[in-house]
C-alpha cells in the first residue's frame, strides 16, 4: 500500500468521462517521489498523456496552472485543498490523505491535556479523514472536542497560513495533529491557549509553549536587527496564490515616508541566493508566503520580516500586538 491516497481511480474516471487528452500532475516536495507511479497508472488506463511538474510546489497557493495552461486540459494538484482563485486551467485538488497512524501520538497527548476539558482540535489536509476517530478517542477519555469550519477550510483544518478554523473557539486548550513550526506557532498566537502537538512523524506528543517562546525570541531579534535598516526590499511573489502587490505598494509608501528607502522585488521562488545581488538592501519584507520569514529565517543572513513585523520596526505597531501574517483570499 502507498503511504498516501492519490485517488487515481477517481482521476481516471474523470479523464474518461470528460475525454481528457492531457493531464498535468503536480505534487508537493514530499510526494514527488510518487509522481511516476501515478503517471504510469493514468497512462496505462486511459488515452491521456501526463505532464509532471518538477518545480517546487509549496501549497495550494502555488498551483502550476499558469505554467501548464495551453499544454493540458486538466491539472491534478496533490496534497492540498482548493483555494478560491481563478485558475488558468481546470484544477482537480486531491488532498492525498496520509495512511500514517496518528493514534499513537494522539494517545501520548492525553497526559499533556490533563486538566483541560474543552479541546479545540485541528489538523492538516493529510489527516482530516481521521478527525472522527480522534474525536471519539478524546471524548472517550472525558474531553469535549470543539471544531469548526474555517473560511475556505474544512472543519478542523488548518491550511497553509489559514488559521480561521481555530480562531474564536470556546476552548481550554488546543490539540494540533501534524508537524511543522509555523502551524503550531500560528495556533498558539491566534488562540493564546495551551497548545499540544501530536506529531505522527515523531509518534509522540509535546507541549509547544517553550518552542513558541523560542520562535518569538528569534522574531524579536530579527525585528531589532531591522530597526536600523535604511533600505528595504519588499518581496512580491509572482505565484498567483501568494501575490500581494497592493500590500507591497502600501508597505513601500510606509517606508518611503520614514526617510528610509524601499524597492519592490518580484520573484517566483524566494531563496537566499537570489537575494545576494541586492547588496545595498539591509532587510527584506516578504509579502509572499507568510511562512518564509518564520520557518526559513535561519537560511537568510539579512533579516526577513513579515508585514506586521515591519509595522513594529517602523513604530506603527506595538510588540505586544504581534500578529501572524495571513494571506486572505
Ligand atoms: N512541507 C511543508 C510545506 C511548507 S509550505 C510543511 O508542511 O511544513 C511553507 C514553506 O514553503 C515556507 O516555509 C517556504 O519554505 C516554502 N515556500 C512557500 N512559498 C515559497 C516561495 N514563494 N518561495 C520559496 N519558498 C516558498
Amino acid at each position: 500500500m502507498l503511504d498516501y491516497e492519490f485517488k487515481v481511480n477517481e482521476i481516471i474516471e474523470r479523464i474518461k468521462e470528460k475525454n481528457i487528452k492531457s493531464v498535468g500532475l503536480q505534487f508537493p516536495e514530499g510526494l514527488k517521489t510518487y509522481a511516476t507511479d501515478v503517471a504510469r497508472q493514468i497512462e496505462d488506463e486511459t488515452d491521456a498523456f501526463t505532464l509532471i511538474s518538477a518545480d517546487p510546489c509549496y501549497g495550494a497557493c502555488d498551483a502550476a496552472d499558469v505554467d501548464m495552461a495551453g499544454a493540458v486540459d486538466l491539472l491534478v494538484h496533490f496534497g492540498h485543498t482548493a483555494l478560491p482563485l481563478d485558475y488558468d486551467v481546470p484544477v482537480l485538488f486531491v488532498e492525498a490523505q496520509s495512511n500514517m497512524d496518528v493514534m499513537g501520538a494522539v494517545g501520548s497527548s492525553l497526559s499533556l491535556l490533563e486538566g483541560y476539558e474543552r479541546i479545540g482540535l485541528v489538523t492538516t489536509a493529510q489527516h482530516l479523514h481521521l478527525l472522527d476517530e480522534i474525536t471519539s478517542f478524546l471524548e472517550g477519555n472525558g474531553k469535549k472536542v470543539v471544531m469548526k469550519e474555517g473560511s475556505g477550510t474544512q472543519k478542523g483544518q488548518v491550511l497553509g497560513c489559514n488559521f480561521s478554523a481555530i480562531k474564536d473557539l470556546d476552548i481550554d486548550a488546543v490539540l494540533y495533529v501534524g508537524s511543522g513550526n509555523f502551524h503550531t506557532l500560528g495556533i498558539k498566537l491566534f488562540t493564546d491557549k495551551p497548545v499540544v502537538i501530536a506529531d505522527p512523524y515523531m509518534n509522540d506528543a509535546r507541549d509547544i509553549d517553550e518552542f513558541a517562546d523560542r520562535i518569538m525570541r528569534i522574531r524579536f531579534a530579527r525585528i531589532a536587527k531591522a530597526a536600523d535598516a535604511k533600505r528595504f526590499g519588499i518581496i512580491v511573489s509572482s505565484k498567483k496564490g501568494q501575490s500581494r502587490l497592493d500590500l507591497a505598494k502600501v508597505l513601500k509608501n510606509m517606508i518611503d515616508k520614514e526617510e528610509r528607502e524601499a524597492f519592490i522585488i518580484v520573484m517566483d521562488d524566494i531563496s537566499p541566493e537570489l537575494l545576494v545581488p541586492f547588496r545595498d538592501l539591509d532587510a527584506f519584507v516578504v509579502t509572499a508566503c507568510p511562512r518564509i520569514a518564520i520557518d526559513d529565517s535561519k537560511m537568510y543572513k539579512k533579516p526577513l520580516l513579515t508585514p506586521p513585523e515591519l509595522e513594529i520596526v517602523l513604530g506603527k505597531r506595538e510588540w505586544e500586538d504581534y500578529e501572524m501574517d495571513e494571506i486572505k483570499y
